[in-house]
């Protein structure tokens, strides 16, 4: 199956100073992101609509903002991961500046592991990404149930 039978479903999030480093990246894989579904934090989201209207000439293009990752944006993405409704989250992290948001960015890395994923928080690992051949392919990946704990036995009496 080709990428165009069935989208991924692609989230794309920069901190600030990697804004630069993902408006490049998006310019400079426009014509393969275009194919897929995106969802963006409210910023980042911004800036890739306006490259990518650019890059592809007013042409169509399946991109959803979010809120601005401190305002609930990152939530917002990490529900959408949650109820399995994303394949990749391509997310630039700037690992020199507090986020006043970090217990969000937190969240969205462990809600990502626990959903298996595919999560890039670099530019070289997004490029391994958008180049594998499994990017232009179907891919399923392993879920876990996390049986020992879903069924696991909570004792509501006893001595606290
Ligand atoms: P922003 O949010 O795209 O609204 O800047 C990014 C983030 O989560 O820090």
């Amino acid at each position: 199956m080709t990428c165009d039978d069935k989208p991924k479903r692609i989230g794309l999030i920069a901190h600030d100073a990697c804004k630069r480093d993902m408006t490049e990246w998006v310019r400079f894989n426009a014509r393969k992101l275009v194919r897929h579904k995106l969802y963006c934090t409210g910023t980042t989201g911004k800036l890739i609509e306006g490259v990518l209207t650019a890059e592809c000439e007013g042409g169509p293009v399946d991109l959803t903002i979010f809120k601005s990752g401190p305002l609930g944006g990152d939530q917002q993405m990490g529900a959408l991961i949650a109820s399995d409704q994303l394949d990749i989250l391509i997310f630039f992290t700037d690992p020199m500046t507090m986020q006043p948001h970090d217990v969000d960015i937190k969240a969205l890395i462990r809600i990502s592991t626990i959903a298996n994923i595919v999560v890039a928080c670099t530019r070289s690992t997004a490029d391994y990404i958008i180049t594998s051949s499994m990017f232009d392919r179907e891919y399923e990946p392993e879920k876990k149930t996390y049986e020992s704990y879903t069924d696991r036995k909570v004792r509501l009496s006893g001595r606290r």
